[in-house]
C-alpha cells in the first residue's frame, strides 16, 4: 500500500480480514458469510473492501484490492458486471421476493471477469420471510466462485434457516485499539466516555462527538427528570413531527439509561455501568421505581427499538413510552 493512503479496512477489523485472507489461501473461503456487529463498527466499509478484493485481478499481499486494475475501476465506477447490491428500495421498506430472485439469476451466470460474481445484500434483517425463504436455495448450492454477503446488525432477527446456511463472522472493536483510532480523529476529547457509550461502536462514538448527540442526550435526560417529578407533560417530550434517525436515538439512550438503572437497582456499586458521568442521576430517577415495573419498562424499550423497520406510528409509540414513564416514576408521589 502507497505510504499516505488510508487503509481499506479500520485498524480494529484486521483481526476477522485476517481470518477471511487465511481461508481464501487455504481455498476454504466460504460461499455465504453473515456478517454482523454493532450499529457503527464500519460493516459497510469491511464488506466493500471484501467485495472489492474478491473481484480484483490483482490483489496485493495483504489480500486488498490493487485500485488499478479494470476491475477495480468498475467497482469504483459502481459499473462492476459481477457484482450486485441488494437494498431496500427505500430506507425502512423491506427487501422482497423479486429483489431475491434477482440474485439467484445473478448468481447463474457466467463471470465477466472470471473472479465470480458477489452480491451485497444489506440489511439482511430487511428480507421478507418471502424473500428469505427464496434465498436459501442459493444458500445451500451456490455456484461455484460465487461470494454472498449478508450484512445485519440484528442476526437474532433473521430465519435460523437462513443463518444456519452461512458462516457467520462477527466484526467488534478492541477497545484499545478503536481509541488509539479516535484519539488521531480529534484531540481532547473523552473518548473512553463516548467509547463505552457508544457500545464500543468507534463509528458511533465519532459520530457523538460531532453531531453533538451528547448535548441531546443530556436534554433528554432532563426531559425524563422533570416528567418524573410532574414538571412536565409527557406527550411533550416527544419531538413533532419525529423523524425515524430520532425516534431510533431516543430509543438507544433509553434502552442505555434502563439498562444501567436496572444494574443500580440490584446492587449499590455494580461493576458494568456504562453511563458514569451520569450515574446519580440514574440512581435517584431508578429509586424512584419499583424493581419489577423498572425491568418490565426496560423490555417494552428494546421491544420498540426492534420494531422501527416495520411501518408503524413511531410518534404514538414514543409518547406511550413516555407516558408510561410518567406513571412509572410518579407512583410514590401521591
Ligand atoms: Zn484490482
Amino acid at each position: 500500500m502507497a505510504g499516505g493512503e488510508m487503509s481499506p479496512i479500520y485498524p480494529w477489523q484486521r483481526v476477522q480480514w485476517e481470518r477471511i485472507e487465511a481461508a481464501r489461501k487455504e481455498d476454504r473461503l466460504p460461499h455465504a458469510l453473515l456478517l454482523t456487529g454493532v450499529r457503527g463498527v464500519g460493516k459497510r466499509h469491511f464488506t466493500g473492501a471484501l467485495a472489492r478484493a474478491h473481484l480484483c485481478r490483482y490483489r496485493n499481499s495483504e489480500g486488498f484490492a490493487c485500485g488499478d486494475c479494470d476491475s477495480c475501476l468498475q467497482y469504483q465506477a459502481g459499473t462492476h458486471p459481477d457484482f450486485l447490491l441488494v437494498h431496500p428500495e427505500r430506507e425502512g421498506r423491506a427487501i422482497t421476493v423479486d429483489n431475491t430472485r434477482r440474485v439467484t439469476e445473478f448468481l447463474t451466470l457466467k463471470s465477466h471477469h472470471g473472479a465470480g460474481r458477489v452480491v451485497l445484500l444489506e440489511p439482511a434483517e430487511a428480507m421478507n420471510p418471502a424473500a428469505a425463504n427464496s434465498l436459501l436455495k442459493t444458500l445451500e448450492e451456490p455456484p461455484p466462485g460465487s461470494l454472498l454477503i449478508l450484512v445485519t446488525s440484528v442476526p437474532g432477527s433473521l430465519l435460523a434457516t437462513i443463518r444456519s446456511r452461512c458462516q457467520q463472522m462477527v466484526i467488534t472493536a478492541d477497545r484499545g485499539v478503536a481509541e488509539r483510532w479516535l484519539r488521531q480523529q480529534a484531540e481532547g476529547e473523552n473518548w473512553e466516555l463516548l467509547l463505552r457509550l457508544a457500545g464500543d461502536a468507534p463509528l458511533r462514538a465519532l459520530q457523538l462527538q460531532e453531531d453533538g448527540l451528547l448535548t441531546k442526550r443530556m436534554e433528554l435526560l432532563e426531559a425524563l427528570e422533570r416528567i418524573a417529578h410532574s414538571r412536565s407533560d409527557p406527550v411533550s417530550a416527544v419531538p413533532r413531527p419525529l423523524e425515524q434517525e430520532q425516534a431510533a436515538e431516543i430509543l438507544f439512550w433509553l434502552d442505555s439509561w434502563l439498562m444501567d438503572m436496572n444494574r443500580l437497582k440490584q446492587v449499590s456499586r455494580p461493576p458494568r455501568l456504562v453511563n458514569l458521568d451520569v450515574e446519580d442521576r440514574l440512581r435517584q430517577l431508578a429509586a424512584r421505581c419499583d424493581g419489577r415495573q423498572l425491568f418490565a419498562f426496560h423490555e417494552r424499550v428494546t421491544r420498540a427499538a426492534g420494531q422501527l423497520h416495520q411501518p408503524l406510528n413511531s410518534q404514538l409509540m414514543l409518547e406511550e413510552l413516555f407516558i408510561a414513564w410518567a406513571h412509572l416514576t410518579r407512583a410514590h408521589d401521591d
